[in-house]
């Protein structure tokens, strides 16, 4: 469920890809209609809502192998008799069944077409159990690359884990792989080898110990959750935990780390705390108590895996020990943890409907980082490394991507992204209104999957101006904006260039270091009496061009 209003993605995953992206082909880009069927809310995918998700499944590290069955619960909003289905090779749909009876199936690339011979009434509950099996892809550059990956630890364990933003969930298990729709809750039953342990999402419900010396992990969790939030995580885990205290009560923090690294995850992770404290107060309540906090190693860098959030970031600060920003404060901290716990608020708590709207996602979750380093070490900190991050950003393309067809826009989505919101704060000019806006969107789209178009309508909404072209501009355009601006006989006359039609951004600039708020438009404005040689300059914390004098 999840989705309320009917119809209307790369990923980046994680963290990051501000260094690794560079497809900039996407403009002239042709899509298929594989594209489309796996982005677009097809009539096969409309009729029914998601309700429930049982995966239960067999991982095979000796072949690679995953064997088992989804049961896909579902209720009917009009009826419709074909219900499509996601899944890539080279896994296959193996039979699919409902109340026992095997159906006839059609299979289209990575979608198959379920063709339902009992009527599908308006409001029935039914289901669907779709049994299936392979050796899925491998990701070849996890998580930029979706897939397994089947790695040993140094002791020579399997140490396996499952990442999948944009390629989609459906490379390892059928599902609907559509944004837009999430179940209300899923159980995961994962079935391992002897002395390994899988951490999934929500909380270890039960462990059955089979018969042939393999164990189930059976993982339970109770709210809404996106797609490719879900994850397997297999390895010689070992387990600590704490409890924080947090807005809603007490929080249980999990932490699943490989045995020869419990001593410095000890370490380590006490960012959590912090990385929770600074989050519920800019974002409001942690949004997954239910289903507690976890942290797990991967055997990658890192993802926002719903309350299962993954780590491999070496036990280290910074980004793989290096500050984006080049402020000194990007290694004050742990990046994986701070972003990808960023996540839980925007990207599974507020969800994108379809992935090119990826910057709610990524910009917002950049953004937390320098909330976080606000918070722990002032203003002045935070707005240093905000500015810093300025040095990744391309303008190669814009932030929003293409619609319909499960294409993200440009890498700009994370630095970019969070300097337009930066921005924008200085555009509300009042930190606490601000701050209302943030708790308000996790609290109001809260367990949602939303669009651009319903989270720029609320800050405009609650910032008391129409910011539309203010978000076409940092959104839609790869133009910085530039401030003109001349001075004669006493009078200064200012306006934006380089910027879309109607850009009315204020701007605060000093002149002779004296606050000045300017409100221009692409036309020309003036104020009068102003000192002859005055100097301009523009606040550095407004992510434009620096003044042009003309
Ligand atoms: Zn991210």
């Amino acid at each position: 469920m999840k989705n309320f209003a009917l119809p209307l993605k790369f990923a980046l995953p994680a963290a990051m890809a501000l260094l690794t992206l560079g497809n900039a082909s996407a403009q002239t880009q042709n899509f298929t209609r594989q594209d489309t069927l796996r982005g677009t809310i097809t009539p096969e995918r409309a009729w029914w809502d998601l309700t429930y998700y049982h995966l239960d499944i067999s991982v095979n590290p000796a072949d690679s192998s995953i064997h088992g069955k989804n049961t896909i619960r579902y209720q009917v909003l009009e009826p419709y008799q074909i219900m499509q289905i996601d899944l890539q090779p080279p896994m296959r749909m193996e039979r699919v069944l409902q109340n026992g009876k095997q159906l006839n199936v059609r299979q289209e690339g990575n979608a198959y077409f379920v063709q339902l011979v009992e009527a599908q009434q308006k409001g029935a509950q039914n289901e669907v159990e779709v049994f299936y099996g392979g050796k899925p892809q491998v990701s070849k550059n996890p998580p930029w690359s979706g897939g397994i990956t089947w790695k040993r630890d140094e002791r020579g364990n399997p140490f396996v884990a499952s990442s999948n933003q944009g390629a989609g969930a459906s490379l390892w298990w059928p599902c609907k792989d559509h944004m837009y729709d999430e179940p209300d809750s899923m159980l995961m039953s994962v079935t391992v080898p002897k002395n390994l342990t899988d951490v999934s999402n929500g909380r270890l419900r039960g462990v059955d110990e089979n018969p042939d010396g393999t164990r189930t992990f059976h993982w339970a969790v109770t709210n809404p959750i996106n797609n490719y939030g879900v994850n397997i995580n297999i390895g010689d885990y070992v387990h600590f935990g704490e409890k924080y205290q947090g807005e809603k009560g007490v929080l249980d923090c999990d932490y699943w780390v490989l045995r020869d690294n419990l001593e410095k995850a000890k370490v380590q992770f006490k960012d959590v705390r912090r990385t929770l404290d600074a989050f519920e107060h800019w974002f409001g309540p942690y949004p997954f108590y239910e289903d507690s906090y976890k942290l797990v190693e991967a055997p990658y860098l890192g993802m926002e895996h719903q309350s299962s959030v993954t780590y491999g970031n070496g036990y280290a600060n910074g980004y793989r020990g290096r500050d984006l920003s080049g402020s000194g404060w990007g290694l004050k901290f742990d990046y994986i943890i701070i972003h990808e716990t960023g996540h839980e608020w925007f990207a599974n708590n507020i969800t994108y409907k379809d992935v090119a709207d990826m910057w709610i996602h990524e910009s917002f979750t950049t953004y937390s980082e320098p909330l976080f380093v606000e918070y722990h070490y002032g203003k002045q900190a935070g707005s240093e490394y905000m500015i810093g991050i300025r040095q990744n950003i391309r303008n190669d393309r814009p932030i929003i991507g293409h619609y319909n067809v499960n294409k993200s826009g440009s890498g700009d989505m994370y630095p970019k992204g969070a300097n337009m919101l930066h921005t924008l704060r200085q555009v509300v000019n009042d930190d606490e209104k601000w701050r209302g806006i943030l708790r308000g969107l996790n609290r109001d789209f809260y367990h949602q999957t939303v669009t651009t178009e319903q989270i720029e309508n609320y800050m405009s909404k609650h910032a008391g101006r129409d910011l539309s072209r203010f978000f076409d501009q940092y959104l839609r355009d790869t133009r910085i904006p530039a401030l003109e601006y001349r001075l004669e006989k006493k009078k200064l006359s200012y306006r934006w260039t380089n910027a879309v039609g109607g850009f009315d951004m204020p701007v605060k600039v000093y002149l002779n270091g004296v606050e000045q708020w300017l409100e221009p438009t692409t036309d020309w404005k003036e104020i009068k009496k102003v000192k002859a040689g005055t100097k301009l300059t523009i606040d550095p914390n407004f992510y434009v061009q620096d003044g042009k004098e003309v």
